[in-house]
């Protein structure tokens, strides 16, 4: 993609600028973040990432993602920072105002704003973006942007280590539509610096604890059902589920993909009991729209593929929200 020579203009000259993700940062979300950061303080910029909300512990191992601040637990230090920053930069999302406190905070701010991302449908109020729709993982977006400004000896290591995590954390190790020919391109030159992809692969996906394995094995054989006419799984997880595993929401992270296993299944869904609403997750293959459904009913969007959304009812009225929606489409 060719990066809007504006940006690259404006980060050739030092600056002190604030890198943010989306709520509940995931694994492409919280690699293009710190590759970013790296690149950026390479090129002697003074900078600061901060997530909107807590991580799973099995991101942990990403190098420098403990020099992000959790903005809830440091919002004194993040809005200092803030007061004579010259530029925001949104990651893997785009849409400032619907991104917990953090990003209505930031959206007040008359600070430039570059939004780098791959979801459908951005908000257009920000000053620069790279964004395509093309991107499988915003993970690709920083890399064309780092290459854009032709600094490919800085992209050390590190670097591309949390590049090729993004990508594989998003394309399901290569496996979804999103994946193009671009996508390998973009890995082998990461595969040039010389990283460890079969290592990232385990970080990222051989990560489980006992507790968590099991969880999984109650969710998939206590707690999911399947709606025939529509080649569609559910599961639903309830806080007892999580109070008897001794797990918490993140343990459920990827669960969705899970049923997908199965030869016959299109559709995909994961309910999950947060306090005061059911957040839930899509996945389907092949042309079914599943963003279309979180918008229209849960008021949320995504991918063709891979979506999601919330619900104010209680488990048993969602899941039946789900069935008179799915009969709609
Ligand atoms: P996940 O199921 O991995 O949490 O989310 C998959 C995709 O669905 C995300 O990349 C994002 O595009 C979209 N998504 C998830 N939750 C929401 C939501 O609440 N609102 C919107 N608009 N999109 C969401
Ligand atoms: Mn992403």
């Amino acid at each position: 993609m060719i990066i809007d020579p504006r940006i690259i203009d404006f980060l050739s000259t030092k600056h002190k600028i604030l890198i943010t993700t989306h709520v509940r940062p995931d694994g492409d979300a919280i690699g293009s973040s710190l590759a970013l950061m790296h690149f950026l303080r390479k090129k002697g910029h003074y900078v600061m990432l901060t997530f909107p909300s807590i991580f799973a512990d099995y991101h942990k191992w990403f190098p420098g993602v403990e020099d992000a601040l959790i903005y809830p637990h440091k919002k004194g230090s993040v809005e200092t920072f803030l007061k004579n920053t010259d530029l925001i930069i949104a990651v893997d999302f785009n849409d400032l105002k619907r991104n917990a406190d953090l990003g209505k905070y930031l959206a007040e701010l008359e600070i430039p704003k570059l939004m780098i991302d791959h979801h459908p449908e951005p908000d257009t109020s920000f000053t620069y973006e790279v964004w395509s729709t093309k991107y499988c993982a915003a993970g690709e977006a920083v890399f064309d942007l780092i290459n854009a400004i032709d600094e490919t000896s800085l992209m050390d290591q590190t670097i591309c280590t949390c590049l090729y995590a993004a990508i594989i954390s998003d394309s399901g190790s290569f496996r979804y539509p999103s994946v193009t020919k671009r996508t390998f391109e973009i890995a082998s030159k990461l595969l040039e610096s010389g990283i460890e992809h079969s290592l990232i692969q385990r970080e990222v996906y051989d990560n489980f604890s006992e507790k968590r394995l099991r969880f999984w094995g109650h969710c998939v054989t206590e707690k999911m059902e399947f709606i025939e006419e529509h080649k569609a799984a559910f599961i639903s997880v309830s806080k007892e589920d999580f109070e008897k595993f001794k797990t918490k929401a993140s343990d459920t992270e990827n669960l969705v993909n899970f049923p997908m296993n199965i030869k016959d299944v299109i559709i995909s869904v994961l309910l999950v009991e947060h306090d005061g609403f059911i957040k839930l997750s899509f996945r389907s293959k092949d042309e079914f729209p599943v963003n279309e459904l979180a918008k229209k009913y849960f008021n949320g969007g995504g991918h063709l593929n891979a979506a999601g959304g919330e619900s104010k009812s209680d488990m048993a009225t969602a899941i039946q929200e789900l069935r008179d929606g799915l009969k709609t489409l």
